[in-house]
């Protein structure tokens, strides 16, 4: 039976039968993988760890006929600390559905895979805020799908703009809005010019080396942005409206 090792982190979990789940996993060689679980709801599993919500490991699947199953996993990372804070455990959740929202079968991840497992570890272990975390996470993950919002220029007539002209995103377009023409967009929100200074360092230099947003982290404006470009809505209760 042909077996492959991958590292994979699980994006969501179905119960599936008795003692079983399917899960979805992110794989940076395979994208979208969804593999059945056998047995790993039974107490003392060696596969209960390598089923929830998270994990990150190192699986060997079976891939003969039908879907994957896996067959062993080496868990590298569980992010417990996220199950004991419900507010980090709202945004990791999120940070999942996004990357399920976008990932494919047999496309190649490699840098999707890289940014969920340092935004997870950053909800989990660091103190950084979780709004800015996110935030962060949705301006890059925007960058590596191929649609990196324009952060200088009008996106519909192409000016460049003045920090003290900053004031509109067009959601639909994914760029800054002059006020000429910001009545001719479908979707323009308000945007701050410490919230694009925000964006622009975060692109460029990463949210390590980047401060808090003064204000509020654009993370509603990216998460509408993200989900107009995935033409598909992500549940984001209690994050924001
Ligand atoms: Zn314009």
């Amino acid at each position: 039976m042909p077996s492959v090792t991958t590292q994979g982190i699980v994006l969501r979990h179905a119960d599936y039968r008795e003692h079983d789940r399917m899960l979805t996993l992110l794989s940076p060689a395979m994208g979208r993988v969804e593999a059945l679980c056998r047995g790993c709801k039974r107490p003392q599993s060696p596969l209960l760890a390598a089923s929830e919500w998270f994990a990150w490991g190192e699986y060997v699947l079976y891939t003969g006929k039908g879907h994957a199953t896996v067959q062993s996993c080496h868990v590298t990372e569980s992010f417990f600390p996220l199950r004991n804070d419900y507010e980090r455990l709202k945004y990791a959740t999120y940070l999942l559905s996004v990357t399920e929202a976008a990932v494919q079968p047999g496309e190649r991840a490699v840098e999707l895979f890289t940014l969920l497992a340092r935004s997870l570890t950053r909800l989990a272990y660091t103190e950084r805020d979780p709004a800015a975390v996110t935030a962060a996470f949705l301006l890059h993950f925007s960058a590596v799908s191929g649609y990196r919002p324009r952060l200088s220029h009008c996106v519909r007539c192409g000016r460049r703009l003045q920090d003290a002209e900053i004031r509109w995103m067009d959601i639909e377009n994914g760029g800054l809005l002059c006020d000429a023409c910001q009545s001719l967009a479908d979707r323009a929100l308000a945007v701050s010019p410490a919230q694009v200074r925000w964006m622009r360092d975060v692109l460029e230099k990463g949210i390590e080396k980047t401060g808090l947003p003064s204000g509020d982290a654009p993370g509603p404006l990216l998460g509408m942005y993200v989900e107009s470009r995935l033409e598909k809505p992500i549940r984001h209760e209690g994050l924001w409206t």
